[in-house]
């Protein structure tokens, strides 16, 4: 078998094959044996878990994920990446390939067909072109999830972990937050891939929370007003929300949820916690 997390074993494959790498794809392929471990470590996969793969690429972490886990099912958008997958994992009989665009997979019917809808975990080295929408479309689906154990930019990493006062603190650090516990594992170089990427890189590990550390009347309408708060970061939050035009929402509503807070008129989104946005979402929707 080719063993893959190491230059020369991705390489040989890359040659055998010609492949050629489709930039708009996010294709970087993790090449460091160290990093592949740490990643399937901190995904703490046993024998009882369903694992899903998004972009198994020439399939190094799907090899890594066969040998721990009781299934695999790893979901490739390159039609091109199919027949390399298919000899690279010629020796697990525990992993499925889908040739697919994962925004476009039912990943609750995979839940439920391969693991009787319990929890699965999710492992991948992302493309970073649609990082955002992967994991927003994770956690707002509702999909029964345990963890999910991802490469992402380092930059990007650091707006899902950060909280108010930052620069990076927007709607996806508080998703984040209201789903999951993050906690970035890694920091890894570019090095570490073929071909190297342009930034840096980190992998964070989000455990999925079985209960939000805030209750909210409506869940759909807290994210609503937390995007509305932060596409108009600059302005008030008053002006900011009032602009979304979110039904009945209107300047008077948001002055007086607000005075019932304790919280002045001028104050601004960038400065609220998820337990206040919370707060506020819950008031608005009295
Ligand atoms: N897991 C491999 C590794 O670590 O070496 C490849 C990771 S590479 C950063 C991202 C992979 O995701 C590529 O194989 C790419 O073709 C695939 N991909 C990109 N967009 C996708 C999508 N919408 N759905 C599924 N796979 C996608």
């Amino acid at each position: 078998m080719a063993y893959l997390g190491n230059p020369a074993g991705t390489l040989r494959v890359l040659d055998k094959y010609k492949f050629n790498f489709r930039k708009n794809f996010g294709q970087n392929f993790l090449i460091d044996d160290h990093i592949l471990t740490k990643i399937v470590d901190a995904a703490e996969i046993t024998k009882d878990d369903l694992v899903l793969e998004i972009g198994p690429g020439i399939g190094t972490m799907t090899q890594y994920l066969c040998e721990r886990a009781r299934q695999v099912i790893a979901v490739e958008i390159d039609t091109s990446l199919i027949p390399i997958l298919e000899d690279t994992l010629s020796e697990y009989d525990n992993v499925s390939v889908i040739n697919k665009d994962i925004l476009k997979v039912d990943i609750r019917a995979l839940a439920d067909e391969y693991n009787e809808g319990r929890p699965i975990k999710v492992v991948a080295n992302l493309p970073y072109y649609i990082t955002t929408p992967i994991v927003m479309g994770l956690f707002e689906s509702h999909v029964p999830l345990k963890s999910i154990t991802v490469m992402v930019q380092k930059e990007v990493a650091e707006r899902m972990q950060t909280g108010p006062g930052s620069k990076d603190y927007g709607a996806l650090s508080l998703a984040v937050a209201y789903y999951s516990e993050a906690k970035v594992i890694a920091t890894v170089s570019p090095n570490c891939f073929i071909p190297k990427p342009n930034v840096e890189s980190s992998v964070i590990h989000m455990t999925v929370h079985e209960k939000s550390p805030v209750e909210v009347v409506d869940e759909a309408f807290l994210f609503q007003i937390i995007r509305a708060s932060f596409n108009q970061r600059r302005k008030t939050l008053v002006n900011g929300l009032s602009g979304a035009n979110l039904p009945g929402i209107d300047k008077d509503r948001i002055r007086e949820a607000l005075g019932k807070m304790g919280k002045s008129e001028t104050v601004r989104g960038e400065t609220f916690t998820l337990e206040e946005f919370a707060e506020l979402a819950n008031y608005l929707k009295k």
